[in-house]
């Protein structure tokens, strides 16, 4: 699926109708440049699931993750920007986390080969500085 020419509130609805909509485990790969929309994605997910529109959701890019208890499991919202090998994710549980959880990964390129099987792909692409281009493929 593909949605071009979002502007924020259209690439807002994309990120929550998928909150509300998909059900666990759930791995979604976010691809795109610095300032695509990666993290804006992520909040917008991360409030639908939790009904909580105006929840604080911050970039976990210094300290890789930060997660959200939610019906019985949790919301991984990863940044890997930061990630110098693909082994350290093994430190912070990711690869556990993908088998029973909602996990958003930003920069999931850093993965190497350890990206899971079955996941979302959203990629994301700037068609100017203030729309945005999604294009979801399902496994
Ligand atoms: P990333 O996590 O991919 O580096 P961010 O989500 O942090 O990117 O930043 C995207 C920025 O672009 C935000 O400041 C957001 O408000 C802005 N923006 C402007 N227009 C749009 C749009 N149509 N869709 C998504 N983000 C947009
Ligand atoms: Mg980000």
């Amino acid at each position: 699926m593909k949605f071009s020419n979002l502007n924020l509130p259209e690439f807002e609805k994309i990120a929550t109708t998928l909150g509300i909509e998909i059900s666990k485990p759930a791995v979604i790969l976010l691809y795109g440049d610095l300032g695509a929309g990666k993290t804006t994605f992520s909040k917008s997910f991360i409030r639908a699931k939790l009904k909580d529109s105006s929840l604080e959701v911050v970039s976990p890019t210094f300290n890789l993750v930060q997660t959200y208890p939610f019906e019985g499991c949790e919301i991984w919202h990863v940044d890997l920007y930061r990630l110098k090998n693909p082994g350290e994710v093994e430190g912070i549980g990711l690869l556990e986390a993908f088998t029973s959880n909602y996990c958003l990964v930003e920069w999931p390129e850093r993965l190497g080969d350890l990206g899971p099987a079955g996941a979302l792909t959203i990629k994301i692409t700037q068609d100017s500085e203030h729309t945005r281009t999604i294009e979801i493929e399902a496994p």
